[in-house]
């Protein structure tokens, strides 16, 4: 049985902010950025594509970081996240990018975050996406072990799972229909509330 203190690693989209692309379309009124995996399954494919959306429409970094300041956490995500942070180190993996997440980070208490990067011009346009390693999550989690820290995970989708799975205790919130009947091996919460209630029961079987 592994040994070592507990991380918490945390998804960022889903479970404590909203979808943030969703979030720029609706507040932009630039429909077409409500493009998801859904509809391009192909990762490279839809983000060009959405660098190129936020192009035709002249949106560079500044006014895209304007549209995200005006999101909000989900409504009782601060206080959760306060809960958790007094009794583990909370770190977020989030497949996001670091401009984008920091309007919500401030909101947030600036909470430690790994995601992704962009390259912006001297104009502000963004000019191309980096992702800092492929499968993060999961490697964050693996990295963490090899630290000696144990690792509690939670998140809300897809791509959160084989963090869970990396992880000593993994916690679904508010997942798909499709991704709890896919993965019936992770405790479900649907609320803050059950989510600490999950938390306690993991910290308390990690011991
Ligand atoms: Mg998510």
């Amino acid at each position: 049985m592994r040994e070592g203190p507990v991380i918490a690693c945390l998804d960022l989209e889903g479970v404590l902010v909203p979808e943030i692309w969703i979030g720029v379309a609706e507040r932009s009124g630039v429909d077409d950025l409500r493009l998801t995996t859904r509809d391009i399954p192909d990762y490279d494919e839809l983000m060009t594509r959405r660098l190129q959306i936020l192009d035709e429409h002249g949106l560079g970094m500044p006014d895209v970081q304007a549209v995200i300041a005006t999101l909000e956490p989900l409504p009782g995500a601060a206080a959760f996240l306060d809960w958790l942070r007094e009794r583990l180190q909370v770190v977020i993996l989030s497949d996001t990018f670091y401009p984008f997440a920091k309007p919500l980070m401030k909101q947030l208490g600036w909470p430690t975050i790994f995601c992704h990067s962009l390259d912006v011009d001297a104009n502000g346009r963004i000019t191309a996406y980096r992702l800092r390693q492929p499968d993060q999550k999961r490697k964050a989690v693996q990295a963490f072990h090899g630290l000696e820290f144990r690792t509690i995970a939670a998140g809300d989708s897809y791509n959160d799972t084989t963090m869970l799975a990396e992880a000593d205790a993994g916690i679904l919130f508010c997942p798909p229909d499709n991704v709890v009947r896919e993965f019936p091996q992770f405790p479900v919460t649907n609320d803050y509330d059950a989510l600490r209630a999950e938390f306690e029961r993991a910290m308390a079987t990690l011991g």
